[in-house]
Order: C-alpha cells, then sequence, then structure tokens
C-alpha cells in the first residue's frame, strides 16, 4: 500500500458527512482505510449494552454500505485496540491514523497511551474535534476551572458562538488490499436471537446516517416549531428522537444545530422553540465536560455527602421497576416504552428515575445500569449526569427533596392518558380521570373497564405520602453526615 494511506479509526462517529478526521485522511492523499474495533474490555463496566449492541450492527452495516459506494470497505476487528491497531499498522504500511477524540475514561486514557506508543515509531497518531459543539477544555469560568453550573455554562457556550461549517462526505475513498481481512458483522453476533427481542427496536428506529439525517430533516420541518411546548407531552412526537443517532454519531452534533440554527432565520430570527432546542444540545456538551472533568461520574456520587445515602436494596422492587409493574400507570408506560423501543421520553425519564431512587429508595447507579443496557441512545455521560441530577447527587441536580408525586405528574403531562393507554393496554378502557390513579376509582368504573387492581394491574408498590416521608428522613441523614 502506499506510504500515504490513512487509517480512520470509527467509534462514535459512524457517518461520512461531518467527520473532520475522514476529511483530514482524504485530504491527507491516498487511500484511506476505515476500521471500526470492538473491545468489549476496554470499557469494562461500560461495555455497550444489549439495545445498543443490536444498534451498532444495524448501524455498522449502513457505514459499510455507504463506504463500498465509495470505492473502499469498512474492515472490522474484536479484540484489544492496541494490538489491532499496530497488527493493522504493520499489515498495510500506513504512516498515520486518525480519530475522533472521544470522552469516556477509558477512551481518553487509550488515545493518550496509544498518542505516546505511534509516536515514538513513527505513525502519525491525530485526533480531531467533532463529537462535540465545544472541546471540554474550550470552556472555563473566570478563575480557569470547569463549569458546575448549567446556566452560566450555557451562557459562556452560546456567547458568539455559531457551528462549524458543514464537512462534505467524501466521493471516492480509495480501494483496500483484499489482503486486509475484516470480520464479517454477523459472526459478531451482537443482535439478539433467542429470543430476539429486537422487533419493537426494528419498528420504531432507522440506525444509519441516512436515518439520522431523515429525522433531523423532518424534525426541523414539522417539529421544531411546537417544540416549546411539544417537548414535555408524554404522547406526542414533541421532541426529534436524534438521540441515538447523536450517541453512535450518525449525525454531528453541529448538524442538528446548523439545522435548527437556520430554521430560526427563516422563522423572523432566534424564536423561542429553536433557542429550546439549542440549549438540549448544549446539555448534552455539559455531560461530556463533567465527565471529561470527573470521571468517575458514572459510578460515583459527585456531592461527597451522597456517598452515605442509606439506599436500600430490594431486588423485587427494582424488578417490578424494571417490568413497569410499579402499579404507577406513568412510571409503568415509561418503563415499558424502554423495554418495547429502547427509548423513552425525557419527561417520562425523569418521572421514572425519581420514583425509582426516592420512592423505592433503590441507588441510582441501579438504574443508570439498566438504562444502560436497555436505551438505544445509552450514552455514558448523558445517563450519568441526568441520573445524578434527578437523583439530586450531581454537580447540578434537582434538589434531593423535590420529590415528583407520579399521579399529578401523569395528569399533567398525559393530561388524556393516551401515553399509559399505550404502553399499558390493560388500563385502556378506564376514563381519564382515573387513569393516573386506578386504585382510587370506584368499583363499578374499574368492573366497567375490565380493571382489576391487583389481578391484571398491580396495586401501587409504595404509598406515595409514606414514600415521600421515608425518603425525606433518608435525605436528612445525609444532611446531618450520620451513615446508614
Ligand atoms: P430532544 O429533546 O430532541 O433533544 C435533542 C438532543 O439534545 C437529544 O438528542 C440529546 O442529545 C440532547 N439532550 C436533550 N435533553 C438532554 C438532557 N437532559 N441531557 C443531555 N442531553 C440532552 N440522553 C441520552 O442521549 N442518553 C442517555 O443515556 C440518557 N439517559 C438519561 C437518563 C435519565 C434518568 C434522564 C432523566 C435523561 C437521560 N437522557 C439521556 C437525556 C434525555 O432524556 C434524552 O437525551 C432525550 O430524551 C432524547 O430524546 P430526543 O433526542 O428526542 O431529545
Amino acid at each position: 500500500m502506499t506510504e500515504s494511506a490513512t487509517i480512520v479509526w470509527f467509534r462514535n462517529d459512524l457517518r461520512l458527512h461531518d467527520h473532520p478526521a475522514l476529511t483530514a485522511a482524504v485530504k491527507r492523499g491516498g487511500p484511506v482505510i476505515a476500521l471500526f474495533i470492538l473491545d468489549d474490555a476496554a470499557a469494562g463496566r461500560w461495555k455497550l449494552g444489549g439495545a445498543s449492541r443490536w444498534w451498532l450492527t444495524k448501524s455498522l452495516e449502513a457505514l459499510s454500505h455507504d463506504i463500498a459506494q465509495r470505492g473502499a470497505r469498512l474492515i472490522l476487528r474484536r479484540g484489544d485496540t492496541e494490538s489491532i491497531l499496530k497488527r493493522l499498522v504493520d499489515e498495510s504500511g500506513v504512516t498515520a491514523i486518525y480519530v475522533t477524540r472521544s470522552y469516556e475514561p477509558w477512551a481518553t486514557g487509550m488515545e493518550e497511551k496509544l498518542h505516546k506508543s505511534f509516536g515514538g515509531s513513527g505513525v502519525v497518531f491525530k485526533r480531531f474535534g467533532g463529537r462535540l459543539l465545544r472541546e471540554p477544555e474550550d470552556l472555563r469560568t473566570s478563575s480557569g476551572a470547569a463549569y458546575q453550573v448549567f446556566t452560566p455554562f450555557w451562557r459562556a457556550f452560546r456567547k458568539e458562538f455559531s457551528a462549524p461549517k458543514a464537512l462534505a462526505a467524501p466521493r471516492h475513498l480509495g480501494s483496500v488490499p483484499d489482503a486486509i481481512a475484516s470480520d464479517d458483522i454477523s459472526d459478531w453476533k451482537l443482535a439478539p436471537t433467542k429470543p430476539d427481542w429486537s422487533g419493537g427496536l426494528a419498528e420504531a428506529w432507522r440506525p444509519g446516517e441516512r436515518g439520522a439525517q431523515l429525522r433531523l430533516k423532518n424534525f426541523v420541518s414539522e417539529g421544531l416549531a411546537n417544540y416549546d411546548d411539544g417537548r414535555d407531552r408524554l404522547y406526542a412526537e414533541g421532541t426529534s428522537r436524534l438521540s441515538p443517532h447523536l450517541a453512535f454519531g450518525e449525525i454531528s452534533p453541529a448538524a442538528c444545530w446548523r439545522a435548527a440554527a437556520e430554521a430560526s432565520h427563516q422563522t423572523h430570527g432566534g424564536d423561542g422553540a429553536v433557542e429550546t432546542f439549542l440549549k438540549e444540545l448544549a446539555w448534552r456538551e455539559f455531560s461530556y465536560a463533567l465527565l471529561f472533568q470527573f470521571p468517575q461520574m458514572p459510578d460515583e456520587p459527585l456531592r461527597d455527602e451522597f456517598a452515605a445515602f442509606p439506599w436500600a436494596k430490594s431486588s423485587a422492587n427494582l424488578k417490578e421497576w424494571q417490568r413497569g409493574l410499579t402499579g404507577y400507570p406513568v412510571v409503568d408506560a415509561g418503563m415499558r416504552e424502554l423495554w418495547a423501543t429502547g427509548y423513552m421520553h425525557n419527561r417520562a425519564r425523569m418521572i421514572a428515575a425519581s420514583f425509582l431512587t426516592k420512592h423505592l429508595l433503590l441507588p441510582w447507579t441501579s438504574g443508570e445500569a439498566w438504562f444502560w443496557d436497555t436505551l438505544v441512545d445509552a450514552d455514558l455521560a448523558n445517563n450519568a449526569a441526568n441520573w445524578q441530577w434527578v437523583a439530586g447527587c450531581g454537580a447540578d441536580a434537582a434538589p434531593y427533596f423535590r420529590i415528583f408525586n407520579p399521579v399529578l405528574q401523569g395528569e399533567k403531562f398525559d393530561p388524556d392518558g393516551d401515553y399509559v393507554r399505550r404502553w399499558v393496554p390493560e388500563l385502556q378502557r378506564l376514563p381519564s380521570a382515573d387513569i393516573h390513579k386506578p386504585w382510587a376509582a370506584d368499583a363499578t368504573t374499574l368492573k366497567r373497564a375490565g380493571v382489576v387492581i391487583g389481578k391484571n394491574y398491580p396495586f401501587p408498590i409504595v404509598d406515595h405520602k409514606e414514600a415521600r416521608a421515608r425518603a425525606l428522613t433518608a435525605y436528612d441523614r445525609v444532611k446531618s453526615g450520620k451513615r446508614g
């Protein structure tokens, strides 16, 4: 192979547009060897969960197809990253490896190590941006520290920011010699088979860059203008649903920013809905900045006093929560939506997470782990930051004593009960006035709706008032610094 061939090592950047590392590799001249490595051991406890593995398979198939259309091949290898990269350098004689920066603790450590070890052997190992809008090091307080509160972070972020210009997808990538072997994606067996639970996921999503672009286009033309009102409604598709595409890097945050900002110009400049959407993209940036600053965030509370929180240990309650059998319809609807589609509405995530950590007093890390396994948009930074936010132990968190009432939340954000009816079909025939508290409905109403509490739908597993009081007592212990 020619000297100037470059390995582009793909990770959470499974796209060809708006890809600075790929653009630079093409510019360098010579063929591009597109490589993806599945290295479960490197991520340890945070290796990809089940739903993400399904998504990854589909996304790699799409990327492979797009690369083949440009005359090249996507090389797939599984195992230890450093050994694989070294072997491929030996096999191909390339002199440069280009990669998009990552921010997971294991990834940053690995990048440093590779940078040193390849640097010593004369191979250029170069990192590029593209996963975020702004690098975590760019935004600092006046004292030079990282932001820990979102509002000043957002103010600093927004100031004079405009997204970088779009980068076109390369037209040709040059062929890769047959001698460079690739695994077959089907041999990785990432998608579930026995049983195959992915039917609902396949129905709900189209993984891959094209699917991501369509999702963005539809959202900007149909959903964005109503985002301010629509985003909290549980039943309506009021949000973009771009999260799995962003998590796998099938679309860049810059492309999302540009599309929304352009729509803003078309609607007389700076309308509220657009600004709210841009702010959500910045929450993602904030989560990444926190993870970069606090690599322990997925495993440990950022507020030290929460290390002493007297979390409960009930595996029965955890199972009921996971299966959507808590007896609180809005919580159960969210958890079942998650199981069926790999996604849960943001409002439902907040309600379900609050219920786990406050009503059931179960550790936020057990919810985080379940979400990690079941979400198609599982994202280490966003997942950890949001769980800590809801649990009250994060850097800029909701106060622990703010405890959602699941009945009132249901009535406010699903007033007609449509979300519950969609995901908890056994309550389908209940009138809207009763659907968020079926245990309180009168006998005739329940009979007419075919609901037998305790038989085909559970009694609430905890009483709201009692649970609230218990949570506040537990929190008092933390505040006063008592253990256990
Ligand atoms: P939109 O409302 O259309 O927002 C656009 C994009 O902005 C999203 O795709 C996402 O990238 C970003 N965004 C929106 N809200 C947030 C937020 N609160 N924090 C960080 N970024 C945000 N999001 C994930 O991407 N992965 C996760 O693993 C994840 N886990 C979560 C766990 C809990 C307990 C909670 C409360 C929230 C979690 N979120 C997570 C954040 C949020 O729920 C999702 O990003 C959002 O629901 C995705 O839907 P959307 O793409 O339609 O969002």
